[in-house]
């Protein structure tokens, strides 16, 4: 018997308006519009309250990575909340989803990770590193190496550190952002800012603007670089090739720390375990989190190497820093069973081998309308960059108006994609269909056309 109170269609939109702060939005905008109420979830699908179907080709916000309605997960939460619905990893305590989670996740990182350190989220994740990172250079006798160096149009959450780390200048406007010690380069955007060089060329540039900002703050000064494998919320910027081999070159010589945000490149969703298997990188430490329990419960953490955990554990000492619900065993046992789904299923693998490259073709497909500039893709992450000119790479002069508008068609046929400005975004739960990636292009394609129908150019 559910004890929600009575509530019907009508009554839900006027109480969220009422009372409903939402996160990253206009809220004057989402009263007035109505918010869209999702009703339930199978598969890739979503349902709104009034029974309409959408096919969620952004699996939530990145994280559904198998789908809805998996009741294992259910069953697994369930058994946990009757045994031990909540107990701390404080104080020397421990629970058994907790120990067996990070066992299970270092299982499928690198032989230099073997350490786990839990969070709520991606944001505490990023918040975690940071500190750790800092506590490290400490416990090695050089404290001065502080600052972190990070990327424009980067993000790493809302947090004031993960916003800070986060390279997004509108973010940084609220709230007087970055705190100090947070410095940024540019991302290796090369379709916007490559200008006459090959992509190799300027990933190899792009990369070397950390070499530059270590040489102008000294080394000994530089604690970490942070990125993201592949940047999701800044638009799926899939990096020229040859800059994450040279990012860890820079890492290496310089002695500072890599880490690799991997909150939504984790979990398969480039066709590997961690996206940065995918670029042939070890980090040294990398915040996870979305994709560990496919957002069916709250989890994240930091994936900590023996470089930096051996530190922690061996001359560190009290390591001041945690959470209520660090390593909570009712979201480690979701995240537990979710792992095991996409061992037992073969989905990360699945990803990299036949559904990962049937959608690179599909996707590929859009290239030859005369909206997109490029329509590129790792794994089951998709980008397409709108252009009004894609002979010269010119942009439309309201980018934000062009994205919107594809978005908005392909939402009212049922289809939710992500429109960051001008680049149209996809990360479909990892378990798609080839049916439905077929259905995802299709009605992209359809909103490409509508958009070039009424958009001035
Ligand atoms: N890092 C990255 C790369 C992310 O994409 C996100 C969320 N979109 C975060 C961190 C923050 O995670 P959360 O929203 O769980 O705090």
């Amino acid at each position: 018997m559910s004890s929600f109170p009575a509530a019907s269609p009508s009554n839900i939109g006027a109480l969220d308006a009422a009372h409903h702060l939402h996160p990253f939005s206009d809220t004057k905008k989402v009263n007035a519009a109505g918010a869209r109420i999702i009703a339930r979830g199978e598969g890739c699908l979503i349902f709104d309250n009034h029974g309409k179907r959408y096919l969620d080709a952004f699996a939530g916000l990145w994280c559904v990575n198998i789908g809805y309605g998996r009741h294992e997960i259910t069953d697994a939460v369930t058994r946990q909340m009757n045994e031990l619905p909540y107990y701390n990893t404080f104080f020397g305590t421990t629970t058994t989803p907790a120990a067996l989670l990070a066992e299970k996740i270092t299982s499928h990182a690198g032989p230099t990770i073997n350490r786990v350190f839990f969070t709520g989220s991606g944001s505490e994740a990023n918040d975690t590193w940071f500190r750790m990172a800092r506590v490290y250079w400490g416990a090695m006798g050089k404290p001065t190496k502080k600052t972190v160096i990070s990327r424009v149009n980067g993000y790493h959450g809302s947090t004031v550190a993960g916003a800070s780390l986060g390279g997004m200048k509108w973010m940084h406007e609220q709230g007087d952002l970055p705190i100090p010690g947070i410095v940024h380069i540019g991302q290796p955007y090369w379709y916007a800012e490559g200008g006459e060089l090959s992509p190799e060329e300027f990933g190899l540039k792009a990369a070397r603007e950390l070499e530059a900002k270590i040489d102008e703050l000294g080394e000994d000064n530089v604690a970490a670089f942070v990125a993201e494998p592949i940047q999701g919320a800044g638009g799926v910027i899939i990096p020229p090739d040859t800059y994450w081999p040279e990012i860890a070159r820079i890492c290496r010589e310089h002695n500072i720390l890599l880490v690799c945000d991997e909150v939504i490149c984790g979990f398969g969703r480039t066709g590997q375990w961690f996206g940065h298997q995918h670029y042939g990188v070890t980090p040294d430490l990398a915040p996870i989190a979305k994709g560990l329990s496919s957002g069916y419960l709250p989890i994240g953490g930091v994936l900590v190497s023996d470089r930096v955990g051996d530190v922690l554990v061996n001359e560190v000492g009290d390591f001041n820093h945690g959470f209520t619900y660090s390593g909570h065993p009712v979201c480690a046992a979701a995240a537990l069973e979710n792992i095991r789904i996409l061992e037992d299923e073969g989905i990360v693998d699945r990803v990299r081998d036949t559904i990962g490259p049937y959608f690179a073709r599909a996707w590929a497909s859009l290239q030859d309308h005369p909206m997109v500039g490029e329509a590129v893709s790792v794994g089951l992450m998709g980008a397409v960059q709108l252009a009004a000119d894609k002979a010269t790479r010119t942009r439309f002069a309201d980018k934000e108006k062009a994205g919107v508008t594809v978005r908005n068609h392909c939402l009212e046929n049922g289809l939710v994609l992500r429109a960051t400005g001008d680049r149209m975004l996809a990360s479909p739960p990892l378990v798609i269909s080839e049916a439905e990636v077929d259905e995802v292009v299709t009605k992209l394609r359809a909103g490409l056309d509508h958009a070039w129908a009424v958009l001035e150019r």
